[in-house]
């Protein structure tokens, strides 16, 4: 029950009927006994000016989560953003501060950090794939290398964004190995698909985000993630797990990323 005194956090995109962070935070909330909740904004991209000077004088608001398509439009419009999110051009989460300045981040790639750590995979060291270079992709390659991978490879049916997250990694990451185009599995430590490949698929048949060719070289110790929530399992997940290998789903993804969004905001521990 919202009261007078509760505290509110907003998550914010158009459309937003489909999200599911209102009903995971707000159980979470309740759960917890938090005098906190969860609203959901269908904002109209008219009126975002008008929507950042309210969040800075919403007094009982402690930060707002943001979608699709407000991630790039709103990172130019708060006081500070991370380093990441200055290098990406890109938010996925707001924090007010008191006195009613605003900071971003992006956790995205946090989010997959935390799943892919329960899985039991240590970044340090290791060798990455990751497919699809948009918002999601180029925010997990840049926490891979923030977190110390040696090698990352990037892929995309899109050269041109392959080119600039590879200019961008390596002008932040200049130790790390970034490449583009891999010609086998066999060296990886983890696989992600960060591309829509998948996306409402039949679970064990359906577009794959990599060739034949390529998939045939998978070994079976390799941890394999999609960042795709429905289905949970996409054809590429269903195929690797066939193989034997360990997977991480995109609701898995999501979930672990409940904490990093609410630990920004001050709501929530790191770990929930
Ligand atoms: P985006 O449009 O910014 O980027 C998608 C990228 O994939 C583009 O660069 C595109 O060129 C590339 N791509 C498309 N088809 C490809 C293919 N066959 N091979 C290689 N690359 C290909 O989208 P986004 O915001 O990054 O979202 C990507 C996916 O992540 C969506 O399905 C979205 O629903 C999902 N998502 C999941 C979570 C989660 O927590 N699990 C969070 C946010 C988004």
């Amino acid at each position: 029950m919202i009261q007078g005194s509760t505290e509110l956090v907003a998550i914010v995109g158009s459309p937003i009927a489909q999200v599911k962070s209102p009903e995971n935070f707000n159980r979470w909330f309740a759960d917890q006994q938090q005098n906190v909740a969860m609203i959901a904004i269908d904002l109209a991209q008219t009126a975002l000016g008008d929507f950042v000077q309210t969040l800075r004088g919403w007094q009982n608001l402690r930060g707002c989560v943001v979608t699709v398509p407000y991630k790039q439009l709103l990172a130019g419009c708060l006081d500070s953003v991370s380093e990441r999110s200055a290098a990406l051009r890109s938010i996925n989460v707001i924090r007010r501060e008191a006195d009613g300045r605003l900071v971003g981040d992006i956790v995205d790639g946090e989010g997959f950090l935390n799943a892919a750590r329960k899985h039991g995979f240590d970044p340090q060291d290791k060798q990455a794939l990751v497919i699809g270079t948009g918002g999601v992709g180029s925010a997990i390659a840049y926490s891979l290398c923030q977190a110390g991978v040696s090698r990352l490879v990037i892929s995309d049916i899109s050269p041109e964004r392959v080119e600039a997250l590879g200019k961008l990694l390596r002008s932040a990451f200049p130790t790390i190995a970034i490449s583009a185009s891999p010609t086998s599995l066999e060296p990886f430590d983890l696989v992600v698909n960060a591309s829509p490949v998948g996306m409402s698929a039949a679970s064990d048949e359906g577009p794959m985000p990599l060739p034949g060719v390529l998939l045939a070289t998978l070994k079976a110790t390799t941890l394999v993630a999609d960042v795709v929530t429905s289905p949970a399992v996409t054809p590429f997940l269903a195929f690797a797990r066939r193989l034997g290998c360990p997977i991480q789903t995109g609701p898995q993804m999501a979930l672990a990323q409940l904490g990093n969004l609410g630990h920004f905001m001050g709501v929530t521990p790191l770990e929930i």
